[in-house]
């Protein structure tokens, strides 16, 4: 269910009880756990009152660009890398599912009578999608992504972040202040431990091992695609970002 509402904070409380009283009349639990793209914590607002014991999240991609308005130019040259990276403080691979991914394509290798090669070769033949696809992602937990994150940024703060001609990725008093500031929101980008965030589609079978094809479930990539789609149908002189 999507609903478009004209204001924002309190101006969705109405949409919001009009919700839960849906899943009321329906005799239905209330929903596993909210992604947010702000207000996950603190007492700002918590404008889903009615489901106290909800667990809410921060969704990730949102934390992420608030750390990169720390930088100086999303047209830097390591301003995607620094994404990359900040996205693997907070991710994990799945051990467990990449190993057998891994022997997976060793088998499919041995099959086709190709020499064997190491894991690292394997993964990085792979791609990105391909690993997406069949392993699922964890959150690190709170103090390693806190640790991971301060030395990302102190890596790439002042000479480590020159490009070619000597501009730096970071503004560097801000970045620290934006840092110091969402630190205390690792804490609601932790994955809730009781809660799935994969599904399995289906399975296919390569190199004689059985691997499922999850779909993730985590963060709010569906709702941002339709924003994107509302901001290019809606016409308007002085839209140009709808969140
Ligand atoms: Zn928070």
């Amino acid at each position: 269910m999507s609903v478009m509402t004209v204001g924002e904070g309190a101006g969705l409380y109405e949409m919001v009880k009009g919700i839960q009283r849906r899943y009321e009349a329906d005799g239905q639990p209330r929903p596993e756990l909210l992604y947010v793209d702000r207000g996950c914590c603190g007492a700002d607002y918590r404008i889903f009152r009615g489901w106290p014991d909800m667990p809410v999240r921060l969704d990730v991609w949102h934390f992420m660009r608030r750390l990169a308005r720390g930088c100086t130019s999303t047209e830097h040259q390591l301003y995607r890398f620094f994404q990359r990276w900040l996205s693997a403080c907070i991710f994990a691979w799945s051990a467990d599912d990449q190993n057998q991914l891994i022997a997976a394509n060793r088998g499919e290798q041995r099959d086709q009578g190709i020499a064997e090669t190491s894991d690292d070769v394997i993964l990085k033949h792979l791609g990105k999608s391909s690993i997406a696809r069949h392993c699922r992602r964890v959150t690190r937990g709170m103090e390693e992504t806190i640790q991971l994150i301060g030395d990302l940024l102190a890596c790439l703060d002042g000479e480590g972040g020159l490009d070619t001609i000597g501009v730096p990725l970071f503004d560097s008093d801000r970045v620290w202040e934006i840092w110091d500031s969402q630190q205390r929101h690792i804490a609601c980008l932790q994955d809730p431990p009781d809660v799935q965030l994969y599904t399995k589609i289906g399975e296919l079978v390569k190199g004689g091992i059985t691997l499922p094809v999850y779909r993730r479930a985590r963060g709010s990539t569906s709702p941002e695609s339709f924003h994107l789609h509302m901001n290019r149908f809606i016409p308007g002189k002085f839209m140009s970002y709808i969140t």
